[in-house]
């Protein structure tokens, strides 16, 4: 009998699955989609088995694979998901152990984390079964001869707990060991719980916090380097804990800092870190009970979408529609509605949200609405957490789910609706790893579930737009708001015109229609797309700035409230220092005014305005909850902030919004500067006005005339969209044609060259090959050539975090010579050489920014 093999998805960085065969003893292979433990690398490791057929390798010793973790019949991803991770895989050009690492929650792949204690019913029945075998009995109900070994194994162990991955060791001796631990789990003979995220019902976690603050003075930089060393991380980590000024919960680290531990270690040491088991904080968005909601009666546009959608859920088949209103038309309304009909059919629903975390009034809507059946989605969710909603929503126990972008992985049975809301927002696109943009992936999942995918939003990608247009897309226009607030009148301040104080950035215009909204008693929003003190500092003797010393990217950004200056681009953090690096006299001015400098000027400028700030500096976590909430109690008069401010807010008392720059970001050399600029004041300006008063906006901008503001401030998203397309269709850019963006990277600046050249000279091959074959089909000579390569060239910012790195841009007019050239491409990518020499290839398609 020839051998059964079969491919298997690990969570390494390599880019393939690895074959394994499936011992003679089992009577079926696993399924796709089911979790195994396979050995690799002289350990065990938990992997998925693919939904691909395994890769024949000539000669290599082809190894057995250890167990299968997931009851038959009932794999971890379902058939659907595993083949949605292989579609990834594919059209991405990413390593596929990555993107199955994706659709499953990090828990139940690679290590083993869990551990197991012998209950008290579990040394009962030990004892129980040795009598037996004195004396035998009826020995129905008693655990089996396996079973009981296991049950010794962990009565000898101290404590009677045994990590799993020491259970592993027993494998010789007691096969299938971990599917017994699984069976005696149930019949409670056991408990097994997550090591790393506490045990099933802990109470308490590790806090940290930064203390040498608490004895009044600040360690001395010299002191802290020394601790420190040279780990960015490190220091980083210790800005975060001086930032928070208060216990930070081991599970707000993990994130960011996976290896927390470890990096903590000699600060605790030094006494500039404390620890404490405290008690673990709830989940912010599960602690509260919110007020039931009813449907509202839909208006005429609402009832049009809603019968247009009810029918395509009734078709049961794949049907994908834009839903295109302006601000505050009643969109969520539109997905409430439709959800609530996928219910009464029995199915479930995804809604994906740009940065859950910014919106919780979002997500409370939906919970009002559909109360426990709503699992959200969202990165506080300790790793326990994560895997608790999973397998809620993998049980159908919470079939509708709201999340960032990696809900769109949400084993959510019979799914019929995905909803994308704000299907423009660039957040749906990863930038690392998997680069996948969750819109497109979820218009993927739909049509394989044969589930309806509503795109929303008032300014569309112009990509979904011209789908729209073009017919790919149903196209479901709402333009009035059911309310009777108009939309807010905008007002355009030239820069060039009335300058601004250099303090507040305000110009006179601004500042007069902020005093009189704070005298009258009502809220404003301040708009800076720039976060920090100060942009720069600046020498007043020779006039050099101050760079970080591991990026060539434009200066580092001063924090006042730190004192620290930091790389937006690497995150090194340093102490600003005290006299100019270069000329060594110089003192050190502030240049271009940041949020944080905004604020301060403000609230002088403004009489008795209280000012706060929102930033990804004032907002980790529950900061953020709480200054937004601040700010709808009415606690303060001004928000000033970055685009995080754009995302759907809605403050009720904000009848002004002023921008400070609308420009800012426009000269950026990316193909989508001007519709993110578009987009962006469209958004914020849509915050103001949304009580019962109506609200009014001003941009200063330098170039008013631009018609991404000029329509921006019309909320003329068609006009707008009809001069960038013009752009778009003649440079053959999106949605007329089709990128991929090449980047090589590495410490070397030779080694990069050259690896980009080899790449390059790859590509050239591929594209003149498709151009031969193209030129035999008729009328080709008109059309642009199907494949074009731009570059290679040194990326925008050349050097960051002391990597070189180069980049070229594939352009195609239509996707199939683009994914044939990729997939020749794909074996040349990764990594390559060695040492300081070694150089990164990755490929990033559609891609969102071209910096
Ligand atoms: P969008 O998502 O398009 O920005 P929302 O769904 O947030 O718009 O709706 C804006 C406001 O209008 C909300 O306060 C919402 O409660 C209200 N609204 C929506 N639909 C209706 C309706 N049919 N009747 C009355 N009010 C509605
Ligand atoms: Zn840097």
């Amino acid at each position: 009998m020839s051998e059964r093999l079969v491919s298997v998805a690990l969570p390494v960085a390599l880019d393939r699955g690895f074959t394994y065969a499936v011992p003679a003893s089992w009577p079926s292979a696993p399924e796709p989609g089911a979790r195994v433990l396979v050995p690799f690398a002289n350990r065990g490791l938990v992997g998925v088995v693919r939904a691909a057929p395994p890769e024949r390798l000539n000669g290599a010793r082809i190894k057995l694979l250890e167990e299968v973790l997931d009851p038959p019949g009932a794999p971890s991803l379902t058939p659907e998901l595993a083949r949605l991770c292989e579609w990834v895989a594919d059209y991405y050009v990413a390593p596929v152990g990555e993107v199955y690492r994706l659709a499953l929650p990090g828990l139940l792949t690679g290590h083993d984390v869990r551990r197991v204690m012998l209950s008290e019913a579990g040394a009962q029945a030990l004892t129980a079964a040795r009598e037996v075998v004195l004396q035998p009995v009826d020995d129905a109900g008693l655990p089996t001869a396996a079973e009981q070994r296991v049950l010794a194994a962990l009565a000898s162990a101290p404590g009677g707990e045994l990590a799993v991955e020491r259970l592993i060791d027993l494998r010789p001796r007691i096969p299938g060991v971990l599917r017994l631990i699984g069976d005696l789990a149930a019949k409670e003979l056991c408990t097994i719980s997550w090591d790393e995220a506490g045990g099933e019902g802990a109470r308490v976690e590790a806090h940290y916090r930064r203390t040498d603050y608490l004895r009044g003075a600040a360690t001395a930089e010299e002191t802290l380097r020394e601790h420190i060393g040279r780990s960015k991380q490190r220091r980083a980590l210790l800005d975060l804990l001086e930032g928070a000024g208060s216990w930070v919960p081991a599970g707000e680290l993990r994130g960011p800092f996976p290896g927390y531990k470890k990096l903590l270690e000699p600060l605790i040491a030094a006494g500039l870190v404390g620890v404490e088991e405290r008690l673990r904080a709830l989940d912010p968005f599960a602690a509260e009970t919110i007020e039931p909601s009813l449907p509202q009666a839909p208006t005429a546009d609402q009832a049009a979408a809603l019968a247009t959608l009810r029918g395509d859920l009734a078709a049961g088949k794949f049907a994908a529609s834009l839903l295109h209103g302006v601000t505050g038309s009643g969109k969520t309304e539109v997905y409430l509605q439709l959800i609530a009909d996928a219910r009464a059919r029995g199915g479930g629903a995804i809604v994906l949200v740009p940065e859950i975390a910014l919106t919780p009034q979002l997500s409370d809507r939906f919970r009002a609405r559909f109360g426990e059946t709503v699992a959200v989605l969202h990165s506080g969710l300790t790793p326990r957490q994560r895997l608790d909603a999973w397998q809620q929503i993998r049980m159908g126990a919470r079939p509708i789910v709201i999340g960032a972008r990696s809900a769109v992985f949400a084993p959510v049975p019979d799914l019929k609706v995905i909803v994308v809301d704000e299907e423009h927002d660039g957040s749906f696109k990863q930038e690392e790893g998997v680069r996948y943009s969750a819109r497109d992936v979820a218009l993927v999942r739909a049509r394989d579930a044969s589930a309806v995918a509503l795109l929303g939003s008032a300014t569309p990608a112009l990509e979904t737009y011209e789908s729209a247009r073009s017919g790919k897309l149903r196209w479901l226009r709402m333009t009035t708001r059911p309310t009777t607030r108009p939309l807010p009148d905008v007002e355009l301040v030239s820069l060039a015109m009335h300058r601004p104080d250099p303090e507040t950035l305000l110009t006179g215009r601004l500042r007069t229609a902020l005093v009189e909204t704070v005298a009258a008693g009502e809220q404003a929003i301040v708009f800076l797309n720039r976060r920090g003190f100060a942009t720069t500092l600046l020498c007043d003797r020779c006039g050099a700035l101050h760079h970080c010393p591991d990026c060539s990217a434009p200066a580092m950004t001063y924090h006042l409230g730190r004192n620290r200056l930091m790389c937006h681009w690497c995150g090194y953090i340093e102490a600003p220092p005290e006299r100019c690096v270069e000329c060594g006299e110089g003192e050190l001015l502030h240049g271009n005014a940041g949020t944080e400098r905004i604020e301060l000027a403000l609230a002088k400028d403004v009489p008795g305005a209280r000012v706060l700030r929102l930033d990804r500096d004032t907002s980790r976590g529950k900061g953020l909850l709480e200054t937004l909430a601040q700010f709808r109690r009415r606690e303060a008069d001004i928000l000033v902030g970055t685009q995080m401010l754009s995302k759907g807010h809605d403050f009720p008392g904000v009848t002004l919004v002023g921008i400070l720059q609308g420009d800012h970001g426009l000269g950026l050399p990316d193909i989508r500067a001007s519709e993110r600029t578009f987009q962006l004041l469209t958004q914020v300006a849509g915050r103001a006005g949304r009580g019962d008063r109506p609200g009014r906006v001003l941009i200063q901008a330098y170039g008013i005339k631009n018609p991404a503001i000029a329509f921006a401030a019309e909320h003329d998203f068609e006009a707008f969209a009809a001069w960038e397309l013009d752009k778009r269709r003649e440079l053959h850019n999106p949605p007329f044609g089709h990128l991929a963006l090449v980047r090589i990277s590495g410490p070397d600046q030779v080694a990069v060259q050259r690896r980009a050249e080899e790449l390059a000279v790859v590509i050239r091959a591929a594209a003149e090959e498709v151009r031969r074959k193209h030129a035999e089909e008729p009328g080709s000579a008109e059309a642009p050539p199907p494949l074009q390569l731009l570059g290679p060239k040194a990326s925008l910012i050349e050097r960051v975090n002391r990597r070189v790195r180069w980049q070229m841009l594939i352009r195609a007019s239509s996707r199939p010579p683009l994914r044939w050239l990729l997939r020749q491409l794909r074996p040349r990518l990764g990594e390559a050489g060695s040492g300081e020499f070694k150089t990164m290839a990755n490929v990033d398609v559609d891609p969102q920014s071209l910096i």
